[in-house]
């Protein structure tokens, strides 16, 4: 999911990001892998714009920063 998620540029690279602060979960979906976050959560603050913020649980934290840094980014998700 979230290497499908990357590969489509869905999801953005972890470059840029700041590292993760980690709060209470407060039920919102995963970034990652799209199901509520009850435990605590691990929340990506961008540091480039748009300001955006990504949640996630801890290993999908640990899976998106990890397989991020392998998949290249494309600037404009090519014509199918
Ligand atoms: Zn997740």
């Amino acid at each position: 999911m979230i290497v499908e998620k990357l590969g489509t540029g869905t999801l953005d690279s972890p470059e840029g990001f700041e590292e993760a602060f980690v709060f209470m979960g407060t039920g919102l979906v995963c970034s990652g892998c799209g199901e509520p976050i009850v435990q605590s959560q691990w929340t990506y603050p961008a540091l480039q714009r748009p300001l955006r913020m990504f949640r996630f649980h801890r290993w999908c934290a640990r899976i998106w920063e990890v397989v991020g840094m392998l998949t290249p980014q494309q600037d404009q998700p090519a014509a199918r």
